[in-house]
């Protein structure tokens, strides 16, 4: 692995100048583009962006869905913009990754490349296979440069250690993204309240367990569980404000395993799981359980995203009664409520070297972050996916709506909420959703308080930031090393097939042995730079 990396290295070195030196030559369609302004004298966008069709290729493939220039809203937008894309990687790719690795060793890049992770689109612009966009947004995408101006996540998210902007990225209008989620139908039944609190957390919980809430008969409850437990089994340490991975209080980065708040949440945990609070599968289960335990009126509680208020809907007749609602996080120990999941902006596309005509491709980035680009790629086709309603605001057509599949899953099969530079708008998710999840989002949204603005992003439960290039090897082999320790441990611990009290000192001992503290100052020097940029 270390070896390809290196070789995969000399290859840019190698291939990169010259294709740098290539891509600053003005072809024929550049001169064309450099002569047109993005904007017509009224302000709205100057469409065709080209006279003559223009194609140019792209390396792209989302959730291992290549993408496909046929599908209905990139013909559409093809025919607006004259501009094509044509994949070079095949529609039957199921490894981004690998064809990542293999287009980079053989050193022919696509004209425009998006990947799954920024950290790796910024390398290859700092090896010279992407070019710096800021020049170009500023001459030529005025939509760009003015969200840059407004927003002041989107543009950190954009911009790299060394200034450059590599990439536009995704941008996300909505905040909130994962919710508390309660069988109200069972605390009726109970004659429950709310729990505001992680100790009624507790008391709730384990009624839920003992007093037949479904009514069968049976102790056959699951009180609490997550579909998301064997990627993120420390989304519980949460609820005592701690996690297995860095977080920054007061400037000051720490690794949550070393802190007290660890032993609470661990020791709280232990307890929960083995009183049979906790899904016993809750490591194995996987992305179904959420699906299966709400069919089945097995589960009670669980943290996750809005989509899970449309069980109150899907279930009506199979659990007679269901019924969902999202609550307040539950106070922590320290009597805080606090949600750490949040949606931050995510990656989108760059322009490599090898682009002959990076002022067309520019413009046609821009052309998403318009109104009528962003439609296309929050809405679908109007007339096909929406209407515009009497009261001027966009609608989804009831088959849509209502299919089998999921509104998203119907918009992404035309190509809409693709991973690509756009403003992903709340207006389209708020269309979708029932009033279950319209409940859910005006109640957090409601609450800015709870989420801790001065925290850099998070993503899947980790702690998003960039690090500083010459920190990067060094860091992800200190990590290498410690986060399957530390996954393992907890494992371990909650299953009760080690102690947590016996283990403590000797985990914390092996944290520094294999190079926590290193680690940290690795990304206490990356906060530090988030924050001087963030002001
Ligand atoms: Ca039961």
């Amino acid at each position: 692995m270390k070896r390809f990396a290196i070789i995969l290295t000399v290859c840019l070195l190698v291939a990169f100048p010259v294709m740098a030196m290539g891509g600053s030559e003005s072809g024929s369609s550049a001169v064309a583009a450099e002569a047109t302004p993005t904007l017509n004298a009224d302000g709205s966008f100057h469409l065709p962006i080209v006279d003559e069709p223009t194609t140019f290729s792209i390396f792209l493939n989302f959730n291992n869905m290549p993408f496909d220039p046929e599908w209905a809203v990139w013909k559409e937008i093809e025919k607006k913009t004259n501009i094509r894309l044509e994949n070079v990687i095949s529609q039957s790719n199921s490894n981004e990754t690998e064809a990542f690795n293999l287009m980079l060793s053989s050193g022919n890049l696509a004209d425009v490349i998006g990947y799954v992770s920024a950290a790796d689109l910024e390398k290859l612009g700092r090896d010279g296979g992407l070019i710096p966009l800021n020049d170009l947004i500023d001459q030529y995408a005025p939509h760009i440069k003015a969200l840059l101006e407004s927003d002041a996540r989107f543009k950190q998210f954009a911009t790299s250690t060394d200034g450059n902007i590599y990439f536009i990225p995704k941008n996300q209008t909505v905040k909130t993204c994962e919710f508390w989620w309660i069988r109200k139908d069972w605390l009726d039944k109970l004659g429950l309240e709310v729990p505001t609190t992680v100790d009624e957390l507790y008391t709730v919980l384990t009624a839920f367990r003992n007093e037949d809430p479904n009514g069968n008969g049976i102790k056959d409850e699951i009180p609490l569980f997550d579909r998301a437990g064997w990627k993120m089994p420390d989304e519980y340490l949460y609820l005592w404000d701690s996690s297995t991975q860095f977080y920054v209080r007061d400037g000051v980065v720490e690794f949550e395993p070393m802190e007290e708040n660890y032993k609470t949440a661990v020791t709280n945990l232990v307890k929960w799981y083995r009183e049979g609070l906790i899904d016993p599968e809750i490591f194995t289960r996987g992305t179904k359980s959420r699906d299966i335990l709400f069919a089945s009126d097995l589960g009670g509680c669980t943290h996750d995203w809005v989509s899970t208020a449309d069980y109150n809907t899907k279930l009506q007749s199979e659990v007679p009664g269901f019924e969902l609602i999202a609550i307040a996080p539950p106070a922590d120990q320290n009597g805080v409520v606090k949600e750490r999941t949040e949606r931050f902006p995510g990656v989108g596309w760059g322009i490599s070297s090898s682009c002959k005509d990076p002022v067309t491709v520019i413009k046609f980035f821009d052309y998403l972050f318009t109104e009528e680009g962003s439609s296309y790629m929050n809405w679908g086709i109007e007339g096909e996916s929406y209407y515009v309603g009497d009261d001027g605001e966009k609608h989804f057509f009831d088959e849509i709506l209502n299919s089998d599949q999921t509104p998203t899953g119907y918009l992404r099969s035309i190509g809409s909420i693709y991973r690509v530079g756009m403003n992903q708008d709340g207006g389209y998710e708020f269309a979708t959703m029932n009033e279950y999840g319209l409940a859910a989002v005006e109640l957090y949204d409601s609450h800015p308080e709870w989420y801790d603005s001065a925290q850099p992003p998070y993503a899947d439960g980790k702690l998003d930031i960039k690090l500083f290039p010459e920190d990067e090897s060094q860091y992800k082999r200190i990590m290498n090393s410690i986060e399957p320790y530390v996954d393992e441990k907890l494992q371990s611990w909650i299953l009760g097939t080690s102690s947590f009290e016996a283990d403590y000192d000797s985990f914390i001992a092996e944290l520094k042995k294999r190079g926590i503290d290193e680690a940290q100052q690795i990304i206490q020097r990356a906060y530090d730079a988030y924050a001087a940029s963030s002001k």
